[in-house]
């Protein structure tokens, strides 16, 4: 699979104020709200790991982790994803990964993240639940004394593991809630996994204060969008690309104010769409809908939050102050804390000002 092209952040052409538009886009505070957990673990984390467990298949030193992560196709990407999977083995991979994805989003500016977080792949494996708990909440307390980074967790369900893993999802988060976790997520393949199945799961989660948040509409069509949204509750949407082949879905978005939650590359390395310049934000914005620019899997699709500002606003032709919106619309999106999210507008249009000054 080749997604090159991604990850370089820079949008050519583009230029605004004293500077280029990546290098606006870099200093911009962010907050990400659709980002995997080991879907995270760049070659730098997976070292890590793979230092932990050598009797791991994952190679150790940067330069062939960098041939390791170089994609052929989708199934290998698959397979690279499970062997990483694979290196989470205890509490301590969890705490590592979890805290070094911190770092990562910090060089970024990324200043709030929501994680989906599956926590069923690692109690299965043998992580007791407890403990796995305990990893990310001691993760998330650092990550914000000592990067500022602010985490808050969306746990899903790994849709192909079926409804024991539904409920056993469901089992951790409502009776063993961290203080971190916000809402309540489904992902994995939609072909052939109903949406409608899980009402029972949200139900009980949104019934304890947590938000929904399925993905939906990536791989199908927009009767899947409608699914979560009538049976899941859905508050915002994971990707929804197939949302602008209804006319009536985009109405009920933008009523309703349900965001979707893009993620451009991701969306190219999976073919869900056939081409960037293809790519439907641009309908999806023109409608009215709450749109929110994401990064999904960053290392292993070749990209990172910052490159998929840059493909936004080459896509949606934006200005400095166009990606300062989008950047505000996350926030608007999401479930920060009152504080963080006053800080973080403050801090959009105080590098706004700065920026065009
Ligand atoms: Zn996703």
């Amino acid at each position: 699979m080749s997604v090159s092209g991604a990850g370089s952040g820079s949008v050519p052409g583009a230029r605004s104020g004293s500077g280029d538009l990546s290098a606006f886009i870099a200093g911009l505070p962010k907050a990400e709200l659709h980002v995997h957990h080991v879907g995270s673990a760049s070659p730098r984390i997976v070292a890590e790991l793979a230092a932990r467990h050598p009797d791991s298949s994952v190679p150790a030193d940067a330069d062939a982790l960098a041939e390791y992560f170089t994609f052929r196709d989708f199934a290998h990407f698959i397979e690279v994803y499970l062997s990483v999977v694979d290196l989470i083995r205890d509490a301590g991979d969890v705490r590592l990964l979890t805290y070094e994805i911190a770092r990562d989003m910090a060089r970024q500016n990324i200043r709030y993240a929501e994680l989906t977080v599956t926590p069923y792949s690692s109690t299965r494996r043998g992580i007791p639940a407890e403990a796995f708990m305990e990893a990310i909440e001691d993760a998330r307390r650092a990550a914000s004394a000592e990067l500022g980074v602010t985490l808050r967790w969306c746990f899903d369900i790994p849709g192909e593991a079926g409804l024991e893993s539904a409920e056993e999802t469901c089992r951790m988060a409502c009776e063993l809630r961290p203080e971190g976790l916000v809402s309540f997520g489904l992902g994995g393949p939609e072909i052939g996994v109903p949406r409608p199945q899980f009402k029972p799961y949200f139900d009980r989660a949104i019934a304890e204060g947590l938000h929904s948040v399925p993905h939906a509409g990536e791989t199908t069509g927009p009767e899947t969008i409608w699914d979560a949204l009538t049976s899941l509750r859905a508050e915002r949407i994971g990707h929804g690309t197939s949302a602008t082949r209804d006319p009536r879905l985009l109405e009920h978005l933008v009523e309703h104010r349900i965001p979707l939650e893009v993620c451009p590359t991701s969306n190219l390395a999976t073919r869900a769409v056939a081409s960037l310049a293809e790519h439907p934000v641009v309908e999806m914005a023109k409608a009215g809908v709450l749109v929110t620019v994401n990064s999904d899997d960053p290392p292993m699709f070749g990209t990172d939050l910052c490159a998929e500002y840059g493909i936004a606003a080459r896509l949606l032709g934006l200005d400095a102050a166009g990606v300062a919106a989008l950047a505000r619309d996350a926030v608007t999106a999401s479930f920060a804390p009152d504080q963080v999210r006053a800080e973080l507008l403050a801090g959009i249009d105080a590098h706004l000002a700065a920026w065009s000054s």
